[in-house]
């Protein structure tokens, strides 16, 4: 199918205030490089992303759980075979501990193939007295400390369709060519945490998988479902000239999509009701979703609602809340109650890692056990108002970092420097990534 590009000088959002957009130096760069995305094949389809909104409007109704997750930016260099697919095995394997628990079908997105760019508190940053534009993503200029590194690159917005695209494929490879097939629940712990307290949980699970499995074939044969697995792709829609150029129009319905992505969320930093990225939000047809952090009130949210999902298409509109472990319990409630009496089905996921950022030993982390009490709150505001808690979304990697403290193993502030490797949040580890999932597998049981 021939989507239809529909990029130009007269988009909306481009006469309102958009915050967190990088000051590209060279507008005729800029130009030249939206032109020619505006004139690249799409990454994602209509089909796949309306099918998303399907799987998300079972999480609204209560029937589905989210598992979100991936770097808190990708990068260039860290685009590996091996990286990708040791997210894919961490989230699969998640998912499964999830899905054993709970029963209900686990929708996997993975934070990725699109991430590369980052909202940052401080527009520059200063060390030993010299001051240079902060690092806002590999899609806009370079992590090095550097005036060269640090100069706003539009080509690099190239580089991160490439990239993505070269994700998704690998994405597309292992989800449909039966590395993701259950029967491979034992592979993907190879290599990982079989010698770890939580790698040995799941090994029993995975155990039970395929006593279930050999059950199935007996009993006539394994289901072809189970040979593949539906994963899809998200990032936070934050570069507005990249989403624009790679916005197309689906000729058989009229309407537009962002192709750069399944689902783009709006972030905390520029979630504006009346800014660019909202107005952008509400004129494409993807599923989307916008973080809540601690300042969001139920008057500040509602708005939203109408604006970014007037014809209330169930699964259209997620939202993640942020508002830290201390906070949830108190915060939460008020928000969801007032959604809920406006008569609206949304999403709501848990993310448990941006408002639990603490710097110890001079490095940014997160405390794992903070991590779950975020979760644990979420899941009891929703539980005593009888509403769903739909899902988590977390940073993590397949490696195996030192970037937060805590979890089963009991990483230690000591040991953060030794393998801290984010280029932006710190993320779970593969093990706690693991552990997480079965902590919350008991809030779901
Ligand atoms: C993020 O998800 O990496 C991020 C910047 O989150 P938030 O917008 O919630 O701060
Ligand atoms: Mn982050």
């Amino acid at each position: 199918m021939n989507l239809i590009s529909q990029s130009g000088p007269g988009a909306a959002w481009r006469s309102l205030p958009t915050a967190q957009q990088p000051s590209w130096p060279d507008q005729a760069q800029l130009r030249e490089v939206t032109a020619a995305l505006a004139a690249a094949p799409p990454l994602v389809y209509p089909e796949e992303c309306d099918r998303l909104t399907e799987r998300l409007a079972a999480v609204a109704r209560g029937e589905a759980f989210v598992l979100q997750g991936g770097d808190c930016a990708e990068t260039f260099d860290g685009l590996t075979a091996d990286a990708v697919t040791g997210k894919l095995r961490t989230l699969l394997q998640m998912a499964v501990v999830l899905t054993y628990a709970s029963g209900v079908p686990v929708v996997k997105i993975g934070r990725l193939a699109g991430q590369y760019a980052k909202p940052r508190s401080q527009a520059d940053e200063t060390r030993d007295g010299v001051t240079l534009p902060s690092y806002r993503g590999d899609a806009v200029n370079g992590l090095a400390f550097t005036a060269e590194a640090r100069r706003p690159d539009p080509h690099r917005m190239r580089r991160m369709y490439e990239a993505s695209a070269v994700t998704l494929n690998l994405v597309r490879g292992f989800a449909g060519g039966g590395g993701a097939s259950l029967h491979q629940a034992h592979e993907w712990n190879r290599g990982f945490v079989s010698d770890s307290a939580v790698g040995r949980r799941y090994e029993a699970l995975a155990d039970g998988i395929d006593r279930a499995l050999r059950f199935l074939r007996a009993c006539g044969g394994p289901n072809r479902r189970l040979q593949e697995v539906e994963f899809f792709a998200s990032h936070e829609g934050l570069l507005l000239d990249y989403e624009e150029a790679l916005t197309r129009v689906d000729p058989r319905t009229g309407r537009r999509y962002a192709t750069s992505g399944h689902l783009l969320w709006v972030g905390e930093r520029t979630r504006d009701l009346d800014g660019g990225h909202v107005a952008y939000f509400a004129g494409i047809q993807n599923p989307i979703a916008m973080k809540l952090g601690p300042s969001a009130t139920a008057e500040t949210v509602l708005p939203y609602l109408e604006r970014l999902d007037p014809s209330r298409r169930p699964g259209r509109l997620t939202f993640v809340v942020r508002m830290g472990a201390g906070r949830v319990r108190d915060l939460l409630p008020p928000i969801v109650e007032k959604v809920r009496a406006e008569g609206r089905q949304v999403g709501w996921l848990c993310d448990p890692m941006h408002g639990n950022t603490v710097t110890v030993a001079g490095r940014k982390t997160r405390r794992f056990d903070d991590v779950v009490d975020e979760v644990r709150g979420f899941f009891e505001v929703h539980r005593e108002l009888g509403t769903h808690a739909g899902g988590i979304h977390v940073e993590l990697t397949g490696g195996d970092v030192t970037e937060c403290v805590g979890g089963g193993d009991q990483l230690l502030p000591e040991s953060l420097h030794q393998r801290y490797e984010t280029a932006c949040d710190p993320r779970l580890n593969h093990r706690q990534s693991l552990d997480l999932a079965f902590h919350v597998a008991e809030m779901l049981a």
